[in-house]
């Protein structure tokens, strides 16, 4: 990692009039700004399709802060630093006019050459852009070069390696920040100070005393207006692939010898080489999925997935999933992780249960329902509350041995929510600073399609009959819980985990 903690750069934002750039770009340069962590030693060249003057740009730049941070100070200073071309990704012609002015800013703010190309558009454009950028010599700089690149990479691993190997003709591969936006959020990243900077958990960390994981990310949104999206990609492509994936990697992984990005990386890449492959027989076995009929949400109705706009009446495509992984090695054999993501569920939560093993002989139970006790449980509070919960086992109160659930909660939403960093203020600071540990190297991003692939294959393929199978505003489908209920578990149902609840 080659850091340097006052960045001084060019961001050039392919995209710069839609959404994301809007929602999450500016809001997180300004938070940065006001933080001290970007010196005036910056400039931003925003790069989309519509044409604005450089005033019309500055103001739609402020108007999205306000909007989204609610704060202006020094705002007008902060919007200054920003530059805008109208072009046309496609036009080869722009690109000469792009460099130039690049240049000229380059020299106006003294950025030493150094350039952060961040593609906020669709994917179907990232290889031109990357084709161009080297092509029309806006790579050809005196300080680094790096390209920042939103998901989706590749719709399965032969486009995936496409791109990549396209992008790699202008970047090599330590200079592209491939986003997985659940690796910039804080409890992500607290999954290995959990496992690494607390003697209680490493040594039990394995298949002698853990039973099972389970990792859900539920949303109570549906698709909304990315239907034709999503109809190709579903909820495999969108969310396991990804984010999924990488969660379990950093449960999975062995300990790092140093907290660098090469060694976390190459642990992570040894726990995704560790998962058990399926053939395309065994899928069903290990993966269910599912599809949203209507329902009620907060009260209000919601139309089923079919029906929503842009999607085919007779869609095949999966809105949920759930699988149980294998890892084949020695600290997990024998250790199912679970995995469970879905629009449209009863709650917005993600979440990771740590389920530890019953002890060998419990001498207390609950005698009036002859129940066993409860397991212990290691609870990671991902989104919308961050904090760990242990649950544990404790005498109840009076003259009894009877015995009570307790848990020991410590949440940040509490204390400062506020000054939580939005996964993209963090990203992007790091990509700055050449810290890549919260990206995806083409290793994982590799090892992850090839994995999911089989899955996609037999569900191209196969019809599922039993589509909708759960209603908008429910757990999800049955299938998801007769999948555990074979191997004796059930999912632990996330809202009676909630930290306020404990
Ligand atoms: P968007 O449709 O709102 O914006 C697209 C941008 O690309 C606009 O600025 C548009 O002008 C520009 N553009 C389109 N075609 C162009 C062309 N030929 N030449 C020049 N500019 C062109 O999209 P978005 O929601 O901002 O998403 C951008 C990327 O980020 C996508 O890859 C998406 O999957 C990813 N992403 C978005 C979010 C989000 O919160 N919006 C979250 C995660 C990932």
């Amino acid at each position: 990692m080659t850091e340097n903690n006052t960045p001084t750069a060019l961001i050039m934002i392919f995209g710069a009039t839609g959404d994301l750039a809007h929602r999450k770009l500016f809001p997180s340069l300004y938070r940065l700004y006001k933080k001290g962590r970007l010196t005036d030693r910056f400039a931003v060249l925003g790069v989309a399709r519509r044409s604005l003057t450089l005033n019309e740009f500055q103001d739609s730049v402020k108007k999205s802060i306000v909007e989204f941070t609610g704060e202006q100070d020094g705002l007008d200073e902060f919007a200054s630093h920003f530059y805008y071309q109208s072009h046309d990704v496609t036009d080869s012609s722009s690109y000469i006019q792009l460099r130039e002015l690049a240049n000229k800013l380059d020299e106006q703010y003294g950025l030493e050459g150094n350039r952060l190309f961040y593609l906020a558009m669709a994917p179907e454009f990232f290889g031109t852009i990357g084709d161009h950028l080297k092509s029309d010599g806006l790579t050809d700089t005196a300080g680094y070069k790096r390209l920042v690149i939103e998901k989706p990479f590749g719709h399965d691993f032969e486009s995936a390696q496409e791109l990549n190997n396209r992008l790699r003709q202008a970047f090599a591969e330590e200079e592209i920040y491939r986003i997985d936006h659940y690796l910039g959020k804080a409890m992500v990243q607290n999954i290995q100070v959990i496992r690494f900077a607390n003697a209680l958990f490493e040594p039990l960390w394995n298949n002698r005393y853990i039973s099972n994981i389970q990792v859900t990310s539920s949303e109570t949104l549906g698709v909304e207006e990315r239907g034709r999206y999503y109809e190709k990609s579903g909820a495999l492509r969108d969310m396991v692939q990804n984010h999924m994936l990488q969660m379990v990697a950093l449960l999975a992984m062995e300990p790092p010898i140093k907290l660098n990005t090469e060694e976390i990386r190459s642990e992570k890449v040894r726990a995704l080489r560790s998962l058990r492959p399926m053939s395309l027989e065994e899928v069903d076995q290990y993966f269910v999925r599912g599809q949203y009929d209507a329902g009620t949400i907060k009260g209000e109705g919601v139309p089923a997935y079919r029906t929503e706009p842009m999607v085919d009446p007779e869609s095949n495509t999966e809105t949920y999933v759930a699988g149980k992984l294998v890892i084949d090695n020695f600290r997990w054999a024998g250790v199912p992780f679970y995995i469970r993501t879905g629009k449209r569920l009863g709650s917005k939560s993600t979440k990771i249960v740590v389920q530890f093993k019953d002890i060998p002989m419990n001498l207390y139970y609950n005698k009036d329902t002859d129940e066993k006790l409860t397991p212990n449980l290691l609870v990671i509070h991902i989104q919308p509350e961050e904090g760990v919960t242990l649950h544990l086992n404790a005498k109840k109160s009076g003259s009894g041995m009877e015995t009570t659930p307790v848990q020991l909660s410590t949440a940040n939403q509490s204390i400062d929510r506020m000054n939580t960093p939005e996964a993209y203020e963090k990203l992007l600071y790091d990509s700055m600073r050449g810290d890549a540990t919260n990206f995806t190297h083409w290793d994982e991003v590799a090892l992850s399609w090839k994995f999911v692939d089989t899955i996609s294959e037999v569900w191209e393929n196969t019809k599922e009959t039993t589509f909708p199978n759960y209603a908008a505003g429910t757990d999800g489908p049955q299938v998801a819980d007769q999948l555990l209920e074979k191997d004796g578990f059930e999912w632990w149902p996330v809202e009676n985990l909630e930290i306020d609840n404990c």
